[in-house]
């Protein structure tokens, strides 16, 4: 798995998901995870599941269930797919990550917050911070169905 992904296709019907998945759980932080594929140049997702946040503040913060995450974890396995992306979403904004999201991330894969309140959707590899391009699919991948 590369230590950083220049950009991450995201297709407009996960797009979709992951912002009605965040409005759903207004005022709360949302989080979920990105299954698709990796390579060196980047990677596209291909399907979201939604966690159960536990956070202890889940207003502020984000914990994705550890049973659920681990069986999203499996499931993206069998289907032959790679964890591409860690979701959630920022009620009361910023758009950028909080120095919980950076002290607490321990994915290789781009972190996505999704800002309510300003309405942008931003990726960063964490926790140094440097953004990530997501990018409409562009169907020319060759595992693109
Ligand atoms: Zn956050």
């Amino acid at each position: 798995m590369p230590a950083v992904l220049p950009f991450l296709e995201l297709p407009a019907t996960l797009r979709r998901e992951m912002w009605a998945h965040a409005q759903a759980e207004a005022p709360r932080e949302c989080v979920g995870v990105l299954g698709g594929q990796l390579q060196a140049g980047g990677g596209q997702a291909q399907v979201y599941l939604p966690l159960p946040n536990v956070a202890a503040r889940p207003q502020v913060e984000y914990q994705a269930d550890p049973a659920a995450l681990l069986r999203a974890l499996r499931a993206f396995r069998a289907g032959a797919l790679e964890l591409c992306g860690i979701f959630h979403s920022h009620p009361q904004g910023p758009q950028t990550p909080s120095a919980a999201d950076r002290a607490g991330a321990g994915y290789d894969v781009p972190y996505l917050i999704a800002d309510l309140r300003a309405g942008t959707l931003r990726a960063f590899v964490l926790p140094g911070g440097d953004e990530v391009a997501l990018l409409p699919a562009s169907g020319l991948l060759p595992w693109r169905t």
